[in-house]
Formats: structure tokens, C-alpha cells, sequence
């Protein structure tokens, strides 16, 4: 289609000049020029000979609920959110998959047949086949250090529960966060039984001493903080930390390699970057859209040509 490399950033009220046949996607955040999900969710639409637009729109927080109006209005399709609409889009959805309910948040809205709205979340999912794909390991079989109790690494910490592996340690600066974060598992873990759940997961504080003691019982170590994003940002834990024994999964991708990851990798452990995790939950995202199994190498090698170029 002549819009399949649109790169223009669209406001809400600017989406009625989107030209007419196709599927209508796109993805919303503020801001989202940066976003790399046009570049693979058209490509995935592509490789499954679908017409379809995805684009960019730009949605600031006090106007989601009128996005939202508008983009129906517009026969949308589908949406994914980003930053900072996955909390907010939980409530303008008409009905919420499990993924949502239990991550408490939406990144994938499709739109049903007699037109009302369900929201889904990916992020979980996608991570998880992230970790398989990086290291050829189940997380239900690992020792789990998550650094960050944001809207990350809750998503994280939530789907490490549910997959009931074999530990988990939360780590965040605001140690109130993690402890909140702790009294979520905990609910959810009701209606999810895992067995000695209250001795397999723990809330410690960010006392480098005290990760250091931890990490020599850790196998995966997530970075689900924004630290690693600005290149003056301080080292996320002091290199000498950093085991071979360990796994160490940065959610940052852009770096590609954040100070962490060369520190990690210096040390011997094997590491990778959440580049896997974004196109998992984009993948995810399109098979609900279109009820197909995603064409993951063709979205991935539009995502590492996107990220290369970016
Ligand atoms: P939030 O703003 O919700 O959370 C930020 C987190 O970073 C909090 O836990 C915060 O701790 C912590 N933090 C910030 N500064 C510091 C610091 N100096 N020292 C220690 N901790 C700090 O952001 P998100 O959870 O949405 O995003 C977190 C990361 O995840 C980002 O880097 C983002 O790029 C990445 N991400 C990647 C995705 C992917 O697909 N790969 C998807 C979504 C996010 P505190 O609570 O104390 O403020």
C-alpha cells in the first residue's frame, strides 16, 4: 500500500486523512515518534498478505478517552499502547482478557465484530518467549532477580509468578513499590496457587551489599529500570557484581548494549537486550488481530533493520 512506510506522527484529529481500504492499525504514546512498531507490524501484515495501515499517533495522557472515540469512529481495527497509556487504556476497554486483568494494564486493543473493545496484554508473553529464544531456557526453571518495580518490571514480576519459577527476587529503589508489587503476587496468587510461594518470593532493598549476597543464588537477571537509557546514566550495579554463572536480560534496547550488558558479558555471563521482548509482544499483538500465527522472521528482520537505521 502507498502508506506502508508512512513515517508521519498522526495527532488524533488529523486521522481522517488516512486514505481509505486496509485494515487500520497503529499504536498510541506520548511520545511515539521513536516507536519501531510500524516498522515490524507491517512487515508482518505484509508476509501474511494482508492490506493494512499501522501508524504512529500521537496521544497525550488527558486525551485517550477521545482517542479512543475517534479511533472506533475511524473503523480502527486494532491498537497497541505504549508509554503512558497502558494503565488508563485498562479502563476504556469494554471487556479485558486475562493477560490484561492480571498485569493490570493493556498494550493490545482489538476491536470485536459488534464493534465493543477488548484489551490484551503482550508484554508477559513476550518476554517470556524472549528469554527462550536468548537462552534456549524456560523461566519457570529459573532463579529470577527483576531491578525495577515500574510498569515493566511489574509485568515481569507477574509473569515470572504465573509461570511459578523456581525463585524470585524483587529489587527497587522505592522499596514501597516492590513491597505493593509483593501484595499483588500475593492476590493473584489466590486464584493461582503456587505451591511455597511465600518462601520463593522476596523484597530486598537496593543495597548493592545485599544484591551482591543474592546474585550467587540468581540464574536470570532482569533489568526492568530505566537506567542504561541515557548514555551519562550511572552503572546500574557495580561490574564486579556481575557473575559468569548469570543470565542478564536487559529490557533497554535502545542502547543495544547498555552499560550493564558489557559490563555482564566482560564477566562472562551470557546477555541480551529487549529488542526479542518488543518484537514477541508485537507478535503476539498481530496474531490476535488477524487469528494467524505472526510471521516472526520477516518482523524481526524489519525490526533489526528499524533499530539499526534508529
Ligand atoms: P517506569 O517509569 O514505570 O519505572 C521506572 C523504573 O526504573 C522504576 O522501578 C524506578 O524506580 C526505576 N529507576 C529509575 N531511575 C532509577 C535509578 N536511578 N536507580 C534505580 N532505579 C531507578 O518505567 P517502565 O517500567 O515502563 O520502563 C522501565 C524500562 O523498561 C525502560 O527502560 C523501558 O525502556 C523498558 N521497557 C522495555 C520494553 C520492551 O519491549 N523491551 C517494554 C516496556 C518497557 P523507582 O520506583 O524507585 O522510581
Amino acid at each position: 500500500m502507498g502508506e506502508s512506510h508512512d513515517e508521519r506522527v498522526y495527532e488524533i484529529k488529523e486521522l481522517g486523512e488516512l486514505p481509505d481500504g486496509g485494515g487500520r492499525y497503529g499504536v498510541l504514546g506520548w511520545p511515539v515518534s521513536h516507536s519501531l512498531s510500524p516498522a515490524f507490524q507491517r512487515a508482518g501484515f505484509a508476509a501474511l498478505g494482508i492490506a493494512a495501515q499501522y501508524v504512529k499517533i500521537a496521544v497525550p495522557p488527558e486525551g485517550l478517552a477521545e482517542a479512543v472515540a475517534v479511533l472506533k469512529e475511524r473503523q480502527f481495527s486494532g491498537w497497541n499502547c505504549t508509554l503512558p497509556h497502558k494503565v488508563a487504556m485498562y479502563d476504556l476497554v469494554d471487556e479485558r482478557a486475562p493477560s490484561a486483568e492480571r498485569l493490570g494494564g493493556v498494550n493490545t486493543v482489538a476491536r470485536k465484530e459488534d464493534g465493543r473493545l477488548c484489551g490484551f496484554n503482550t508484554d508477559g508473553e513476550g518476554w517470556l518467549v524472549a528469554i527462550r529464544e536468548s537462552f534456549q531456557v524456560e523461566v519457570r526453571d529459573l532463579r529470577v532477580m527483576i531491578l525495577g518495580a515500574g510498569g515493566a518490571g511489574r509485568g515481569l514480576a507477574v509473569q515470572a509468578a504465573l509461570e511459578k519459577c523456581r525463585r524470585l527476587v524483587l529489587v527497587n529503589r522505592t522499596i514501597e513499590k516492590a513491597r505493593e508489587l509483593h501484595e499483588h503476587l500475593r492476590t493473584l496468587l489466590r486464584t493461582e496457587p503456587w505451591e511455597g510461594s511465600d518462601q520463593r518470593i522476596e523484597i530486598i532493598p537496593w543495597d548493592e551489599d545485599r544484591i551482591g549476597q543474592e546474585l550467587g543464588g540468581i540464574d536470570l537477571l532482569v533489568n526492568a529500570t530505566s537506567v542504561g537509557l541515557r548514555p551519562a546514566d550511572s552503572p546500574l550495579l557495580p561490574a564486579s557484581l556481575l557473575l559468569p554463572s548469570l543470565l542478564v536480560y536487559d529490557t533497554i534496547y535502545r542502547p543495544a548494549r547498555t552499560r550493564l550488558l558489557q559490563d555482564a558479558a566482560k564477566a562472562g555471563a551470557r546477555v541480551a537486550n529487549g529488542l526479542g521482548m518488543l518484537l514477541h509482544q508485537g507478535a503476539a499483538s498481530l496474531s490476535i488481530w488477524t487469528g494467524r500465527e505472526a510471521p516472526t522472521d520477516a518482523m524481526r528482520t524489519a525490526l533489526n533493520s528499524a533499530a539499526a537505521l534508529s
